[in-house]
């Protein structure tokens, strides 16, 4: 349920209001923008006298969310919400461009690529150091070992990082991390999430392979009920019946998530795709759509990548696809 309030309403008024209506065993998160302030009111709301509440000076108007995400909606929260990573913003018109190979593998490597993404205008750094394989065969990353060379590319560049977290038990090792990623395997590990929700970093939330928007911003409800509002959402693909790439991008999502929610939401046209010579459209396209960011995995080179060679793309192709993207966003302002 959401108590709009009333222009002019004292902060007094307001918090006599609040302190109401925790009384009736709620939690009540404010939303204050400069026309409209709004009270979401969390908990068991079936006890409320809608009538009541709205029939009091200050209120303009009661409603009840009816989906049963409630933090994450934009009905709770009216303004888009800012991202603060480091010096960088995410949200709200500020525009994330995150880059970097799909796994850190040595220390040349990652500060190379850094530097690279760096000089073509990305702001953010990501890379993998915990991989969720298909295989277990395949490379898994370089675990901790990987997130100290991030922190050596980060501290040789100034952009801030982004890996990914598979396991809770090593949460110690992402404190200088800026981003922790929740891949799209894990989209849905609810004890995650709500470990997660008890840190105040920003978590970049990925869609699961064959999870719907719902159920996308019910896990970032998982985060945010916990107390951690700065959560970003991330579209990467999900699976359908076409085979020809790794994934189908849905580009509706960008829309769909703005409307339904605050969060910023940012969109992974390499996983989408799996192939490089998609990656630049498909950015093109998200950057069109009105994404809030996206992230791209470059590799200095792809050939001898040991994760994702084939959909990951060069330091050159990446400052072309950064030019472009920047080129659209100017022409939507
Ligand atoms: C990744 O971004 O490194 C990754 C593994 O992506 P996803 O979880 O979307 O597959
Ligand atoms: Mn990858």
């Amino acid at each position: 349920m959401i108590a709009i309030l009333k222009h002019g309403t004292t902060p007094a008024q307001t918090q006599h209001l609040i302190d109401w209506l925790k009384n009736m065993n709620l939690d009540v998160h404010i939303s204050e923008g400069q026309e409209v302030t709004v009270l979401g009111l969390i908990g068991d709301t079936s006890r409320v006298d809608m009538e009541l509440l709205g029939s009091l000076d200050i209120v303009e108007s009661v409603k009840r969310v009816s989906e049963p995400f409630k933090q994450v909606n934009r009905k709770f929260h009216p303004l888009d919400t800012v991202v603060q990573v480091s010096d960088a913003k995410i949200g709200g018109g500020h525009f994330a461009m995150i880059a970097g190979p799909c796994s850190v593998e040595s220390e040349e490597q990652i500060i190379e690529v850094a530097a690279a993404v760096k000089a073509a205008g990305a702001n953010l750094l990501r890379g993998g150091a915990f991989k969720p394989r298909t295989s277990p065969y395949a490379f898994q990353g370089m675990k901790g070992a990987g997130i100290e060379l991030l922190i050596k590319a980060k501290a040789a560049t100034g952009l801030p990082i982004v890996t990914e977290i598979m396991n809770i038990s090593t949460l110690d090792l992402f404190a200088d991390v800026d981003v922790i990623q929740v891949g799209a395997r894990n989209m849905q590990n609810f004890d995650l999430l709500k470990e997660l929700g008890k840190t105040q970093k920003p978590i970049l939330l990925k869609r699961g392979l064959a999870n719907t928007l719902q159920e996308l911003l019910m896990s970032a409800e998982y985060i945010m009920s916990e107390g951690n509002e700065n959560v970003m959402l991330c579209e990467r693909g999900i699976r359908t019946f076409e085979t020809y790439t790794r994934n189908t991008l849905d580009l509706s999502a960008i829309s769909v998530l703005q409307e339904l929610s605050h969060l910023p939401v940012i969109v992974d046209p390499s996983h989408a795709t799996g192939k490089a010579k998609l990656v630049p459209p498909m950015a093109y396209a998200a950057a069109a759509a009105g994404a809030d960011g996206i992230m791209v995995e470059v590799h200095n080179n792809p050939a001898c990548a040991l994760c994702d060679g084939a959909q990951s793309l060069t330091p050159v192709q990446f400052a072309e696809l950064n030019k472009k993207v920047q080129q659209i966003r100017e022409v939507l302002k």
